[in-house]
């Protein structure tokens, strides 16, 4: 039979055992989570789309903050209480100035890729007719949705579709990049390039 000073030694040996076990586990599972990271961002779709869903958690979390200030600047309170909420206020204030700069730096990298709005402007009076052939009664089956009819109407001169049935509208651009699948960036080249 052990002492009892030897039992607590023992107990107190086998947590700190247990203790950097653990660290050691939280490292490699960090570890593990960052290789993860790195592989899956290394792919330009998977890019794209944490690209994306991080703006819609920015925008959900601007929106929420937005909502939050304006609860707030209804409030009717005593003085000392007043000045609590406009620095309260104030806080929100700057997180949503924090989001708004992290949006544009997402959205920086369209410019940098060698787009100027001369391009976009050329890019948007490619005839849609050119893209799309000649509608029928001015009328295209829409790109947008399952149409059985065709509801998307063409505007010769504003070179735009709209469709009723669902109730997109777009450009030349927008319906470039339907129809071949890709990015604005593409289309916006593709468009300005090959009209003449
Ligand atoms: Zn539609």
């Amino acid at each position: 039979m052990l002492d009892k000073t030897t039992r607590c030694l023992m107990k107190a040996y086998k947590k700190r055992k247990v203790e950097k076990d653990i660290a050691k586990h939280r490292k490699s599972l960090a570890k593990e989570e960052e290789a993860f990271l790195e592989e899956f961002l290394s792919n330009d779709e998977n890019r794209e789309w944490a690209k994306g869903r991080r703006l819609e958690y920015l925008r959900n979390e601007k929106i929420g903050l937005i909502k939050k200030w304006s609860k707030l600047y209804f409030i009717k309170s005593e003085n000392w209480f007043e000045e609590l909420m406009s620095e309260y206020r104030n806080k929100i204030t700057s997180k949503i100035k924090r989001i708004d700069m992290e949006i544009s730096l997402y959205k920086k990298p369209v410019k940098m890729e060698g787009i100027t709005d001369e391009m976009i402007a050329r890019a948007k009076e490619y005839p849609i007719r050119d893209l799309l052939g000649d509608p029928v009664m001015n009328k295209y089956c829409c790109l947008w949705h399952n149409d059985k009819k065709p509801s998307m109407h063409y505007y010769e001169g504003t070179n735009t579709v709209h469709c009723f049935s669902c109730g997109k509208s777009g450009d030349s651009v927008d319906v470039y990049m339907e129809l071949n699948n890709s990015n604005f960036i593409e289309a916006v080249k593709a468009l300005s390039q090959s009209y003449v």
